[in-house]
């Protein structure tokens, strides 16, 4: 037996909560994996509290993350004993997740933990911290270079902002971060961001062109601020585009594309290939400080992390949820 937080659904709505479930219950898989700890992701907090149809079908153990070693292997890449992560591929919306004490899962979702992480710090780092990663690599591959000028993160208190910010100065970028939380500045400035601005300034409709700004960006907002910044780009500048904590919609004009050559980078870390996920892992093991991941994160039981996943979707954690599995 082991704990699972269990969403299920009827006519009278949704549930959630802590439940015991026995090993015969697990999925399809040819890998199981006990799971050492997982945490909360802004798509968990949409699935556990049902404000966007994440799950697409019920009972469902929700966690699009986890890390934990592997139990038993009918796969020819993993054995008993393995150190592993998993992000993404539809677990936790289609398949069960990681908010558990168990998943099985197919072999070929599963990467090697890089020998960098602690299996907590892997989950600190989570699907949130892996697209950060991606953003980081879109703007390289398309040459944001540290002397091309400064790069701009949105949503810089969330989880992926705050690693992004994190990643970004390490590499040497001069990053500027944009929150809603004027109390945030100092855990932003102390994760490496020099310049702090306040969300307000992006929220309103602007001018098609702004004042040119920054040479790269991270957005994790999507809607108006995703629209301002691009039209506050540098000439040639890339905009990596991952999120939508602000809205889907995307109220913009092409003259940045057309006029300043500006590039908008779609970033997606669900159904991307496994050899850009262990280079992303790869790279979040050299470039990434492990001990910056201390001062991100929260500890929280799956008991804990249902209420929390109202908080989160308010805007209101700082950092990153990590849920350590006994
Ligand atoms: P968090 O909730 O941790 O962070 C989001 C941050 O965005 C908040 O902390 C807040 O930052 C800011 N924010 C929240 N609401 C608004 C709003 N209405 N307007 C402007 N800013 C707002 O979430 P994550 O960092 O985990 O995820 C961020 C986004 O990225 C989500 O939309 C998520 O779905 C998406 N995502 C996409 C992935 C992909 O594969 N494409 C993978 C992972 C995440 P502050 O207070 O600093 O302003």
């Amino acid at each position: 037996m082991f704990d699972a937080i269990l969403i299920d659904k009827d006519d009278s709505g949704q549930t959630v909560s802590v439940t015991k479930l026995d090993d015969d219950r697990l999925p399809e898989g040819d890998v199981t994996v006990r799971v050492a700890c997982s945490t909360l992701n802004y798509k968990d907090a949409l699935a556990i509290t049902g404000k966007s149809p994440v799950v697409r079908s019920f009972p469902m153990v929700p966690g699009i993350d986890f890390s934990g070693v592997v139990e038993a292997s009918s796969s020819a890449d993993w054995k008993a004993g393995d150190r592993v992560v998993l992000n993404g591929w539809g677990v936790g919306e289609r398949h069960w997740g990681g908010l558990a004490g168990k998943a099985r899962v197919k072999g070929e979702w599963l990467v090697p933990l890089v020998p960098a992480f602690s299996m907590e710090e892997a989950m600190a780092i989570g699907t949130a911290g892996y697209t950060a990663m991606l953003c980081v690599m879109a703007l390289e591959r398309n040459g944001v270079t540290r002397s091309a000028g400064p790069v701009l993160v949105t949503g810089a208190a969330g989880g992926v902002g705050s690693v992004a910010v994190a990643l970004l100065a390490k590499l040497g970028h001069e990053v500027h971060a944009v929150t809603g939380r004027a109390e945030e500045a100092d855990y932003l400035t102390a994760l490496g961001a020099s310049e702090i601005l306040p969300r307000a300034d992006f929220t309103e409709p602007g001018r098609p062109l702004g004042k040119e700004r920054w040479a790269g960006a991270v957005d994790v907002v999507g809607g108006q601020v995703l629209a301002n910044v691009c039209a506050q780009m540098r000439y040639r500048g890339t905009v990596a585009a991952c999120g939508l904590a602000g809205g889907m919609s995307l109220p913009a004009t092409v003259a940045p594309f057309i006029l300043r050559g500006v590039t908008l980078a779609g970033v997606d870390s669900v159904m991307c290939p496994r050899e850009d996920r262990i280079e992303a892992w790869r790279r979040l093991g050299e470039d990434l400080d492990p001990k910056l991941l201390a001062g991100i994160v929260q500890r929280l039981s799956l008991a804990e992390a249902i209420p929390a996943a109202d908080r989160l979707i308010a805007g209101k954690v700082r950092g990153r949820i990590v849920v350590p599995i006994d």
